[in-house]
């Protein structure tokens, strides 16, 4: 995801970086280990199964492997909707029938409360705001299309969603050319970075063991191998997503695909004015072209869509254009990354764990951890 924190800034991780700060990086592993779980990958997934592995069962003795810094992949990256959409809902009904569909819609629908609960709970500011999620028709064709969607969303039980002509999809956001829009409730604006890195430290706080810079280079039954030792459990857990076809043997488990957002310099108050969105939904609309927008909690609008191909050879974008980061890990394992404590000012030196010897360039670990030359 580009920034534009301030001017036209283009790459780095993600904006929300950018406006958050790097987080401080945990130690990483420093020996061979054991767990009852080792869970690879410090994403959502990864931390909230920690979070409720270790609610359920608090004497659980639980790792967490991650290659660079919790929060380093989508999870810091995202579009901020935490919403109730399901992904293959049609499959599943068709497999299991509509009322376990329902059900599971239902499910969902709770999620968002549930992730609003927990944030409560354990006392973090995630930038929410439960505004809804707001779709939007802009030609007639558009128009067939989200009616037809917001029929087929009733249709799984959704009683709660409503559907809102020109005039009443003004009165929420001046969108030009809107011919209408659907709204459910089930969906909130959340920072993701504060998400991520909230959640991390619930974690820790629970008693999980979070080692960083971490790289698991193959995951065996029962082993989790890096290249500073490996962790034994009974139980280790995959994490990964778009990352995973780079680990041994998995490079056509997963295909990655990519999404890229911008977002604007922060609005005056006569430009949100002029547009509306008082409801802070989260704004998508029935273009062909997938479109997701949220009003951040600074006033910006951050957008996103699908459209960037797909990378030959199942190969992911590490840290944006602007290449901030120590390797791009081109489908093979990133190189391990410790803090390095040395400037790379001089273009002869090169950092002894990361390898990058670019004139001027922070070390990327050394950044991660806000350590000083
Ligand atoms: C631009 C964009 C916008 C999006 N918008 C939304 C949205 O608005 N709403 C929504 O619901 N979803 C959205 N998504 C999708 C959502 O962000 C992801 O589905 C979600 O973050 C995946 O979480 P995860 O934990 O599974 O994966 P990730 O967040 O990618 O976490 C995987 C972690 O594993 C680590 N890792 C990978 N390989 C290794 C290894 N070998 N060893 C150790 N660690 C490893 C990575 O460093 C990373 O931290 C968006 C995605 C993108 C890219």
């Amino acid at each position: 995801m580009s920034s534009s924190v301030s001017g036209a800034v283009n790459g780095g991780i993600s904006y929300w970086y950018a406006d958050d700060g790097l987080p401080d990086v945990r130690e990483p592993l420093a020996g061979d280990a054991s767990a009852d779980v080792v869970i690879v990958g410090g994403g959502y997934t990864g931390l909230w199964t920690a979070y409720y592995l270790k609610k359920a069962v608090p004497f659980l003795r639980i790792t967490v492997l991650e290659q660079k810094f919790c929060g380093y992949g989508a999870s810091g990256r995202n579009g901020g909707w935490l919403y109730n959409g399901i992904a293959g809902r049609d499959r599943y009904a068709k497999r299991h029938g509509h009322d376990a569909a329902v059900r599971l819609q239902r499910a969902m629908n709770d999620t968002v409360d549930e992730v609003i609960r927990a944030v409560a709970e354990e006392g973090f500011d995630a930038g929410i705001h439960k505004g809804g999620v707001l779709e939007v028709a802009r030609t007639p064709a558009q128009w067939a299309r989200l009616k037809a969607f917001h029929e087929h969303e009733v249709s799984y039980g959704e009683k709660d969603r409503v559907l809102y002509g020109a005039r009443e999809t003004a009165e929420r956001i001046r969108v030009a050319d809107a011919v209408g829009s659907t709204w459910t409730p089930h969906g909130a604006r959340v920072h993701p970075v504060r998400l991520v890195k909230g959640l991390a430290a619930a974690v820790t706080a629970l008693g999980v063991t979070i080692h960083e810079l971490t790289p698991v280079t193959e995951i065996r039954p029962k082993h989790a191998v890096t290249p500073y030792g490996t962790v034994r459990a009974p139980y280790v857990l995959r994490c990964t997503e778009g990352f995973t076809a780079a680990l041994k043997g998995q490079r056509r488990t997963w295909l990655p695909m990519n999404s890229s957002m911008i977002a604007t310099e922060p609005l005056t108050e006569e430009q949100w004015e002029a547009v509306g969105w008082a409801g802070l939904e989260t704004l998508g609309d029935m273009a062909h072209a997938y479109m997701y927008a949220q009003r951040t909690a600074d006033g910006r609008i951050a957008l996103g869509g699908r459209g960037v191909p797909y990378r030959f050879g199942s190969r992911t974008d590490n840290d944006g254009p602007s290449g901030r980061g120590p390797t791009t890990t081109g489908g093979r394992n990133p190189r391990p990354s410790r803090p390095c404590g040395k400037s790379s000012s001089s273009s002869s030196r090169r950092w002894p764990e990361c390898g990058s010897s670019t004139p001027g360039r922070v070390c990327w670990a050394c950044r991660a951890t806000g350590a000083r030359r």
